[in-house]
């Protein structure tokens, strides 16, 4: 399951930003699978002042979080959408090695 905050601000309706895990410290954020902007909070995905990509956010790949996950952390409540894998249209074997 992949679970989505909404549509990306800066690449348009048709994508969204969705959790991610880095890999190597657990942290969660959200990044947009089409455009590969990120952002380190997930709460503050309005501001296009100072943009990352998902590789510099985790240089050693993403995991994608379980529900779960995102709970722990205090973010379930901006989930707006979850997506089965079988439904997501973006490849995200780049981000995750
Ligand atoms: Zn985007």
């Amino acid at each position: 399951m992949i679970f989505s905050i909404g549509p990306c601000p800066v690449c348009g309706d048709s994508s969204r930003v969705i959790f991610a895990q880095n890999r190597t410290t657990g942290c969660l954020f959200v990044f947009c699978g089409a455009c590969g902007i990120a952002w380190t909070d997930p709460e503050a995905v309005e501001a296009v002042d100072s943009l990352l990509f998902c590789k510099e956010v985790a240089p050693q790949g993403i995991e994608l979080p379980t529900r779960t996950e995102i709970a722990a952390a205090g973010l379930d409540r901006l989930v707006q959408e979850e997506i089965c894998d079988s439904e997501w249209w973006v490849d995200l074997t780049d981000y995750q090695e």
